[in-house]
């Protein structure tokens, strides 16, 4: 049989290199870089070159399945979906359709997420509807969207090479956006200054011109302090009065800020405040940042702050300048465009405006809901108050993703129905009463868009195994089954109805989307896309300063609990692990699961080198062996999210950002113990 070389997106994070399959009959042997993607030119990391690996893992979902005697066994389509029908209808009818949540999600395709939230708002009539965006870049959304007008990355990967000051904080681009990262290093290479500022040593903080070594949290601070310093020296914009809104507000607020007393609040020297501030201010410069900014209690305050910065040095609408949010998984961009939020339409439009609501049920051609949703997480306690009673998961596995685990499990067990779809038995799955079985990304068609606004096409290479089907086919079978009328005519059918009510997508075409994909906003179909968005000044008009405050940790540190415990990802695993953890080749790269310590804090507990500790917190314990890394801020401890067996969300805080409701993983109080029985 001849092998078959099918272009297509990387389904691992939110970068979006090029790939092309190998497929040989109905398997992908290889995946490859595509050396005609711009975005990645002809490279990828290790999980691109190992998407082909999860495919036909043992586990993966090949039929319905259906709880029955209280153990969940193969069903037909017919009678899986007949159950979920009844369960939905029998619950909206009793109890509203606010009864009931739908949980999207950044791993599937543009096109589902706009089905999954318009099965939500037309047919369950309810704007309960989220996805995991909520738990990682919630706060861009809202921080950027105040400041700037646009929740976006400000500027394309390919123009951080016109920077002079590469200013990353809160973000191990190697690990985590492992081709951006390269880009980085070749900006650096062409002269580029790197700025990092983060409380563990990072492979860009190594080769960096300035490492500050940050205490946890103190990111505010930090930045209102070289707010002032550059007001100081006279560094602003000049222009900085008349293209924003509240300049002098702020610039009081910042010239307050003392350095001596931010300087010891963030654990570095004054000289490397001013210093960090001088390098920042010294051309373009792009702020680059991910999860070490938002996810906190007060991350939209952090996105202010990353804001407040650029907007002072002219830095927004400028090649080379720019804030450049990075988007951990491949989609998280497009569910949010998509409208997989409680409170926004597809395009951001909200549910609250009259106008858009009037606009988009005529569009849809029925009523819609005019209260805003929960957000995905409010959902738990939502559900133990009895709000709650049914779930709808597509892609999703919050019993690793989402904070306080222990928590959620009560929650999700009270539930009257849960339903999930998904590619294998999630341990989300396990608990559901009905799992759907569906495609993986190179088994489908459709579009994802990229942490820099760039909408890409996937091409199916292809069929998934035994009865699976993409996740829109699922919606649509779903929502024509509970009297929705609709019918699957394939992803480019709903991508062409997407773009008729979200004029940012409006001018692409699957044609013109091509291999190189086009950016948005395009608002016709003679528009070349927007590598730079704010050009012509501010989406909302003028800049907004807004001052932010550093304010306290939700959860202190204190004698029973010293160690402040931050989580996050690592180069070979992906989100919870669903496909990564069933790939040989990330597998075994990503091992078990480890937390990072500073050798003096892993002493202090007996603990050396692999050895395994405990870590307890107020909400839960876990067993992780120690890594030693010499480099890390005293006091601070690491465990990635990924390993469902020692799931360090058992650990984390469900405090959120009163703004936009994203959780404090970076920061919480443990206790380590040296568990020498192990
Ligand atoms: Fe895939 Fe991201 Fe790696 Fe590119 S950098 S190959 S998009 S995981």
């Amino acid at each position: 049989m001849n092998a078959r070389f099918i272009p297509s997106i990387c389904s691992y994070c939110g970068t979006g290199c090029g790939v092309v399959y190998q497929a040989v009959g109905d398997r992908v042997l290889a995946s490859l870089p595509n050396p005609a993607s711009r975005v990645n030119r002809g490279r990828l990391c290790i999980k691109g070159w190992s998407i082909h690996e999860h495919l036909r893992a043992p586990g993966r979902l090949t039929t319905p399945l259906t709880l029955r005697d209280g153990v969940l066994s193969p069903a037909s389509w017919e009678d899986a979906l007949g159950m979920t029908v009844g369960a939905l209808r029998r619950i909206v009818e009793t109890h509203g359709p606010d009864s009931v949540a739908v949980l999207s999600s950044a791993r599937i395709t543009n096109e589902e997420n706009y089905l999954a939230q318009k099965f939500a708002r037309t047919i369950l009539k309810t704007n309960n509807v989220d996805h995991c965006a909520r738990l990682c870049h919630s706060a861009s959304v809202s921080g950027l969207a105040a400041t700037l007008g646009s929740g976006a990355m400000t500027n394309s990967m390919e123009d951080i090479e016109e920077a002079r000051c590469i200013f990353i904080i809160g973000s191990n681009t190697t690990e985590c956006h492992p081709l951006f990262a390269s880009r980085i290093m070749r900006a650096k290479a062409k002269g580029a200054a790197i700025l990092v500022a983060d409380p563990r040593p990072t492979q860009l903080s190594v080769m960096a011109d300035l490492h500050l070594l940050v205490n946890p949290g103190a990111d505010i601070a930090l930045l209102n302090a070289m707010a002032g310093v550059i007001l100081r020296e006279g560094l602003q914009d000049p222009a900085v009065a008349e293209k924003t809104e509240d300049y002098e507000i702020f610039r009081d607020f910042a010239l307050s800020c003392d350095v001596e007393s931010a300087a010891a609040l963030v654990g570095v020297s004054s000289a490397d405040i001013e210093a960090a501030a001088r390098m920042y201010a010294a051309g373009p410069a792009a702020i680059c940042y991910a999860m070490g900014i938002t996810q906190y209690s007060s991350g939209t305050a952090r996105v202010y702050a990353c804001a407040n910065l650029a907007l002072l040095r002219g830095n927004i609408g400028i090649p080379g300048g720019g804030i450049n949010p990075l988007r951990g998984q491949n989609n998280v961009q497009g569910a949010c465009d998509m409208g997989a939020l409680p409170d926004s339409y597809p395009g951001y439009r909200k549910v609250t405006d009259e106008n858009a609501r009037k606009d988009m049920e005529r569009a849809w051609g029925c009523d819609l809901p005019d209260k805003p949703g929960l957000h995905l997480t409010k959902i738990p306690e939502a559900i133990l108050e009895g709000k709650i009673r049914a779930l709808y998961v597509i892609g999703e596995n919050p019993l690793v993703s989402d904070p306080d685990t222990r928590h959620l499990t009560q929650a999700i067990k009270r539930l009257e129905f849960l339903a999930v779809q998904d590619i294998f038995l999630t341990s989300t799955g396990k608990l559901a009463h009905v799992v759907l079985p569906a495609a993986a990304a190179p088994e489908k068609d459709g579009t994802f868009t990229s942490t820099e606004r760039r909408c890409s096409r996937l091409h199916k290479a292809v069929p998934p195994p035994g009865q699976a089907i993409s996740d829109g086919e699922i919606l649509c079978r779903l929502a024509k089954a509970m009297g929705g009328g609709w019918v699957w005519n394939g992803a480019e059918d709903v991508f062409n109805e997407m773009r008729t009510v979200v004029p940012s997508y409006a001018g692409m075409t699957y044609r013109r989307l091509g291999i190189q994909g086009l950016q948005w906003p395009c608002p016709d179909e003679g528009h070349p896309g927007t590598p730079i968005l704010h050009v012509n000044g501010c989406a909302r008009g003028k800049g907004r300063f807004i001052p932010p405050r550093q304010g306290q940790p939700a959860e202190p540190v204190d004698q029973q609990y010293p160690f402040i415990l931050s989580t996050g990802r690592n180069f070979a695993h992906y989100h919870t692990a669903t496909m990564s953890g069933v790939s040989p080749t990330l597998a075994r790269e990503g091992g078990e699961v480890y937390v990072e310590m500073h050798p003096e804090d892993a002493a202090s507990v007996g603990a050396g080198q692999g050895a395994v500790v405990r870590l307890s917190t107020r909400r839960g314990e876990i067993c992780a062996r120690v890594r030693l890394v010499a480099g890390i801020s005293r006091g601070t401890v690491f465990v990635p999210f990924h390993y469902v067996d020692n799931p360090a969300n058992a650990l984390t805080l469900n405090n959120t950002d009163p703004v936009c409701g994203i959780p404090e993983f970076k920061y919480c109080a443990v206790k380590i113990e040296h568990d020498r029985t192990a």
